[in-house]
């Protein structure tokens, strides 16, 4: 397969996987085997190399922190009031490259679903991923 990844996209991809194995991730991963769903992991093929592939389903399944990927009207994702700048910018380049990275994946035909830190515990997360599996 051709390798269409820029240096940057291949090396935040590297750092993405790097960090990840994190615990809401390892979380939903877990749920989502006990569903019976296999699954492959960061596909460094597809932009943002996104956290869970199926890719009978054609569709993909993100991971995002709540402070780090700006979750609206989350109380986790408050800007830290010292070096304010530099948080708004971070973040906000986050944000920008999370909006670009599934339009890329809209755009080569994945259903795309993100997952909130915050919402990992709630009881109806089971059946939102069924739904968004099995839904076209
Ligand atoms: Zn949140």
């Amino acid at each position: 397969m051709a390798d269409t990844l820029t240096a940057a996209e291949r090396s935040e991809c590297m750092r993405r996987i790097r960090g990840k194995n994190t615990k809401p991730e390892m979380i939903v991963r877990r749920l989502v085997f006990s569903m019976g769903y296999r699954y492959r992991l960061h596909r460094r093929d597809l932009p943002g190399c996104p956290d869970l592939v199926f890719p009978r389903f054609r569709k993909v399944l993100f991971v995002h922190g709540c402070f780090w990927h700006s979750h609206p009207g989350c109380k986790r994702a408050t800007v830290p009031k010292s070096n304010k700048d530099y948080w708004y910018l971070k973040l906000e380049n986050n944000r920008i490259r999370d909006d670009a990275n599934q339009i890329a994946l809209l755009s080569q035909g994945w259903g795309v679903m993100v997952i909130w830190e915050c919402e990992i515990k709630n009881s109806y997360l089971a059946e939102k991923i069924r739904q968004f599996l099995h839904t076209d």
